[in-house]
Parts: C-alpha cells; sequence; structure tokens
C-alpha cells in the first residue's frame, strides 16, 4: 500500500532544487507542494499566493505569534516559514506533501513529524554553484555573497539527510528523485 509521506527537500541555491521540483510534479501531479511563507520580496515574476505568501515583518511576527508556523527560520538574511494550514490542508487531502525549505527548518519538521523524509540536493562542485546562482541573474551581488557564504554550512547538513541526490544531470536527478520518493511511500518507517 501506498503511505502519503512528508517531503523535506533542500539544497544550497543554485542547486537546482526549483527546477527539479517542477519536473518532479510533472511527472507526479499527485504530490502537493506546499507554499511557504516570507519577508524576503517578490523577485520579478514571482506570484504571491503561488510563488510565496509575501509578508511583512509585522504580519510574519503574527503568524509567528499565533503558532501558525510548522516551523520558520532566518535564512539568507530574510525570514521564512512553513505555514500550519498549508501542511493540514495537503495532508488531510491525502497526498504526499512537499516542503521546499532550508536544512533548520527541515530539522524542526523532522522533529515533530518523525516520519518525514529530508532529501538534499547537492550542486555537482560549488564552482558550478555559484556559476549557476550568477547566470540566474535573479539576486544582487550582496545577496549572491550571502548565498555562497551559507553553502558550507548547508552542505554540512546535509550529512543528517535520508537521502542525497547529485544534481550534474536534470534527467537523471529527477528520476533518483522520483525513485527515492516512491521508495520511501512504500514504506511504513
Ligand atoms: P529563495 O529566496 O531562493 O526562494 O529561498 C531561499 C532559501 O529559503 C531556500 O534554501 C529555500 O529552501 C528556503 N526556504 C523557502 N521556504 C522556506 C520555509 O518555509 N522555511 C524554511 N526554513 N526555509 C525556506
Amino acid at each position: 500500500m501506498k503511505i502519503s509521506r512528508l517531503f523535506v527537500i533542500s539544497g544550497p541555491s543554485g542547486a537546482g532544487k526549483g527546477t527539479l521540483v517542477s519536473l518532479l510534479r510533472a511527472k507526479r501531479p499527485d504530490l502537493a507542494l506546499s507554499i511557504s511563507a516570507t519577508t524576503r520580496h517578490p523577485r520579478s515574476g514571482e506570484i504571491d499566493g503561488k510563488d510565496y505568501y509575501f509578508l511583512t515583518d509585522d504580519e510574519f511576527d503574527d503568524l509567528i505569534a499565533q503558532h501558525g508556523f510548522v516551523e520558520w527560520a532566518h535564512v539568507h538574511a530574510h525570514r521564512y516559514g512553513t505555514l500550519q494550514r498549508e501542511v493540514k490542508r495537503h495532508l488531510e487531502g491525502g497526498h504526499s506533501l512537499i516542503l521546499e525549505i532550508d536544512p533548520q527548518g527541515a530539522f524542526q519538521v523532522k522533529e515533530n513529524v518523525k516520519d518525514a523524509v529530508l532529501i538534499f540536493i547537492t550542486p555537482p562542485s560549488p564552482q558550478i554553484l555559484e556559476e549557476r546562482l550568477r547566470k540566474r541573474g535573479t539576486e544582487s551581488e550582496r545577496d549572491i555573497q550571502i548565498r555562497l557564504a551559507n553553502m558550507p554550512g548547508e552542505l554540512e547538513a546535509s550529512k543528517n539527510y535520508n537521502v542525497i541526490i547529485e544534481n550534474d544531470d536534470l534527467e537523471k536527478a529527477t528520476q533518483a528523485l522520483l525513485d527515492a520518493i516512491a521508495s520511501f511511500e512504500e514504506k511504513s518507517e
């Protein structure tokens, strides 16, 4: 029997998490994706309620006070959090759910949901990661520097993940992600 599970996907900026998750969901449309809240400003093309719920600092503070987050963390000089209402809505629907969040958030989730599966997406090398981040052109130089400085800590955290997938070839990495998710959906532990 297939079991609905919580999958947490993390990886440094530029590792290709976003692209991989889109490709994964194209093949597994039944997998739900939780939309996080953040205090960072939208990038060009990002839509409130689709990419993130973009909140002011005060709105974020209010949600913390109301216990509205499953987890939240300071990431790259902004705050990001998984909303209780998102997780509840999707899990009640009986589908496996994906959280695309950083390692601090991942470990908070694991504390509360013991059978959550932590999947880490790693780039082939730090140099490639920097190249991808610059090519993407969505961050200022200051933001790129912050993200690069945070990379070693994130890579270190990957040691405590259930699955590590190297993203040097999108097709192979997507297949590895599909296989990992399917295999955990078959297990009860
Ligand atoms: P970005 O600004 O590039 O969209 O995301 C920056 C980082 O924040 C990524 O590592 C992403 O996984 C993480 N992130 C996104 N949403 C959440 C969340 O709800 N909680 C936590 N802890 N991290 C998040």
